[in-house]
This record gives structure tokens, C-alpha cells and sequence, in this order.
């Protein structure tokens, strides 16, 4: 684990620090999105909200993570798969949200199609969520 969370590091030019293998960690572990609430509770105290904050915006700057919409209103973040690369960010793939347990995970194998715009629209972002029962929940 902490060489993988250094590999991660190394590989896209940041210096290995305490919050950010932390903050890394965190994220290979869950497996589901996790916002700034969730992460400052897990981390260690000595990380106060404005070192989650920053780290959270390198990780996304260095395609390292992306965000995350929920219906919640408040940011999520999951990890990106390698196509990422700093602020190229290339992800096709649908989110969902789990009525039972609540969490939200990448779902990367299902892809977004193809959506077609009125004229004059232009889309930065797509972010589709879908709300239903997950796998661990539909076991019980
Ligand atoms: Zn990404
Ligand atoms: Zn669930
Ligand atoms: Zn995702």
C-alpha cells in the first residue's frame, strides 16, 4: 500500500507528504466517493480543513481524482482511472448512488452516450448519476 500511494505520488511530480499519502490512502481503500467531510474525519487531526481542501484540488488538477456529483449537493471525489492525466480529465462512465447504503460509486465499465445538444450549447462537463440498489445491498 504505501508503495503504490508513493508510486502514485512520484509519478505525477508531487512530493510525498504526510496528508497527501493520508488523503491517497483513503481514496485506494474506499472504493466508493468520498467528500471533504468524510476524508477530514478519517485523517489525522493534525490535517486541518484547509490541507484537505488543497490537496483534494491538486489531486484533480493532476488527474489523480475527479469530482463527483451526487443529488447531496455537497462535492465528491473518487479516484481516476490512468487515462487521466493532469487537468485532462477523460471520463465517460455514469455514477451511482446506492439508496440503501448511500455511498456512490464510479461505475467505469458503463459509458456515457453520446448526447447531442441544442445549437448553442456547449458542454464543459457530464456528470449522470444513477440512483438504485447496489450489489452489496442487493445481497441482503
Ligand atoms: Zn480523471
Ligand atoms: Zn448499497
Ligand atoms: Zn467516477
Amino acid at each position: 500500500m504505501k508503495e503504490v500511494i508513493r508510486g502514485i505520488l512520484k509519478s505525477n511530480e508531487l512530493r510525498s507528504t504526510h496528508s497527501r499519502s493520508e488523503i491517497l490512502g483513503l481514496f485506494l481503500d474506499s472504493g466508493y466517493a468520498l467528500s471533504n467531510a468524510e476524508i477530514e474525519k478519517e485523517i489525522s487531526e493534525e490535517h486541518d480543513r484547509v490541507t484537505v481542501y488543497r490537496t483534494l484540488r491538486t489531486f484533480v488538477d493532476k488527474g489523480i481524482i475527479h469530482k463527483v456529483l451526487d443529488d447531496s449537493g455537497t462535492p465528491r471525489y473518487a479516484l481516476c482511472s490512468d487515462e487521466c492525466q493532469d487537468t485532462d480529465h477523460n471520463h465517460e462512465h455514469i455514477h451511482f448512488k446506492c439508496v440503501s447504503c448511500g455511498l456512490t460509486t464510479c461505475l467505469e465499465e458503463i459509458k456515457i452516450p453520446q448526447i447531442s445538444l441544442p445549437k448553442g450549447y456547449k458542454a464543459n462537463e457530464v456528470n449522470i448519476l444513477m440512483q438504485g440498489v447496489c450489489k452489496n445491498c442487493q445481497k441482503n
